[in-house]
């Protein structure tokens, strides 16, 4: 029988503000433990929590981005379970209610776009951490109280790959917003994946497992690639899919049942009475939109349209907001945006990899002025592309200019006639049958004695010139 794989995930992304969600502690990571808790967040009796205004504007900012319609009304529920890491016993979230729903997010799959639809997008507090050790388990209470979100998609994505590029896209709009890092090994952004499979053409859903503890979205490709195995499998040899929670082990490469899946009624939330619950401006709704910046989607299109880029390479630039940014301001004072494009998406990225430069730090690194005069030098036949290539890793690691560079380590292009010439002779005189070849009209013959004109010069010879000497010379 065929399967068919169906997928909905939760994305959990922690706010990238300086104090937590509902009291002024501030949020470090890699503090001493326990030392950013208060009351407040240490759940003692008698205080009240207070919403961080902020907080609200950044998840209005990911609704909007995530075509969410935001709810005029918040309102805060508890959400009840034990756990040494949760001192109150409850987490503040959100349940009937959430701050947006009925979104949208359009993914790249071999068939053409697909729209993944986003049930809710819903704030909410995290829990603290447990350490644990040989003698003890510890517990550090720093995170606690600090603001999440919670991204819920309907089950519309089929595929590992679906799901792993529905992440990439939405950690691109995520970073454009400028509201968290989205740094996986970090804990910023945490991915949940309920994922079962049903008999092609069957409306109904299979049974779900719930699989969790992904650190990168690799990490979520091979597990839920494992899942729709292990499920598969199950169901051939006519095995029943449980519904749990399953935990997905790095080292193994598997996914291992770790409890029963709770159903909602077992966190018995309720409304929680210490946050009264309050409507939300249409106007200040209508801000937040206003406010929202130009998304990966519409500057690829603009980057299209205004650079005459391809739809490759537009998505490429724009996937990265840093990119994207980076480009633009180059493109400003070179007009040859392709050449920038070919530079940026070619040698430069891959200098950034190889030497594990983050993307952000790449003006830092090469300022756009540096490039941009190194590009022209190759315009103005001072250096040959191939010298550039040479140039630029020793322009980022030293940060001087490219002419300094070429100065330094004479490498500038000889374009001056006589010296070429003189090395032309030298050529012709070493390759007798290759000329021969030449003069009845070969062109590799010719492509040969310009290729030799350039090793003896080490490549600084403006091949370009070589060219139409060497046929002065020989008379073709
Ligand atoms: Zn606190």
């Amino acid at each position: 029988m065929n399967y068919e794989t169906v997928i909905g995930l939760e994305v959990h992304v922690q706010m990238d503000l300086n104090t937590k969600a509902f009291c002024g502690c501030a949020i470090e990571f890699a503090r001493p433990a326990n030392t950013q808790v208060c009351p407040v967040c240490l759940g003692l009796p008698g205080v009240l929590p207070v919403l961080n205004e902020k907080f609200l504007q950044y998840a209005m900012r990911v609704a909007l981005a995530l075509n969410c319609t935001v709810a005029n009304f918040l309102k805060f529920d508890r959400k009840h379970y034990y756990y040494p890491d949760l001192p109150k016993n409850y987490q503040i979230s959100q349940y009937d209610k959430p701050l947006a729903s009925g979104g949208y997010l359009q993914i790249k799959t071999e068939a053409g776009q697909k729209k993944i639809r986003v049930l809710r997008v819903h704030m909410e507090e995290d829990a603290g951490k447990l350490i644990h050790t040989k003698e003890a388990s510890l517990v550090d209470l720093n995170r606690t109280g600090t603001p999440l979100l919670e991204i819920v998609t309907h089950p519309d994505i089929n595929s590992a790959v679906e799901a792993y590029e529905y992440l990439t896209q939405l950690k691109s709009i995520l970073e454009y917003l400028e509201v968290s890092d989205c740094d996986m090994e970090k804990g910023s952004l945490r991915c949940d994946a309920n994922i079962s499979l049903r008999p092609k053409g069957q409306l109904s859903l299979g049974t779900k497992a719930e699989v969790k503890n992904m650190n990168s979205f690799k990490g979520v490709r091979d597990a839920l690639n494992y899942e729709i195995i292990r499920q598969e499998k199950t169901l051939i040899e006519g095995g029943k899919i449980m519904q749990e929670t399953r935990l997905w082990n790095e080292e193994k490469q598997k996914t291992c049942s770790m409890r029963g899946k709770e159903e909602a009624h077992d966190y018995r939330y309720i409304p929680d009475p210490d946050l009264v619950p309050f409507v939300i401006e249409k106007e200040a709704i209508e801000k937040a939109r206003g406010e929202l910046p130009e998304l990966p989607q519409a500057k690829k299109e603009r980057l299209i349209k205004d650079y005459s880029l391809s739809g490759y390479d537009a998505g490429v630039l724009s996937a990265d907001k840093h990119m994207a940014i980076y480009f633009e301001d180059a493109a400003q004072s070179y007009k040859q945006a392709k050449i920038i494009c070919n530079w940026l998406m070619g040698d430069i990225m891959s200098y950034l990899n190889t030497n594990n430069i983050p993307i952000k730090k790449i003006k830092e690194v090469l300022p756009t002025e540096k490039l941009v005069a190194m590009l022209e030098l190759i315009d103005n036949n001072t250096i040959s592309g191939k010298i550039a290539k040479q140039v630029l890793p020793e322009m980022i690691e030293t940060g001087k200019d490219a002419l300094v560079i070429i100065e330094e380590r004479n490498l500038s292009q000889i374009s001056d006639s006589a010296t070429i010439e003189s090395v032309i002779a030298e050529v012709i005189y070493e390759n007798e049958t290759v000329v021969k070849e030449v003069k009845s009209g070969k062109d590799k013959a010719l492509m040969f004695l310009v290729g030799q004109v350039m090793k003896k010069t080490r490549g600084k010879a403006n091949p370009r010139i070589v060219n139409s000497l060497i046929k002065k010379k020989l008379e073709v």
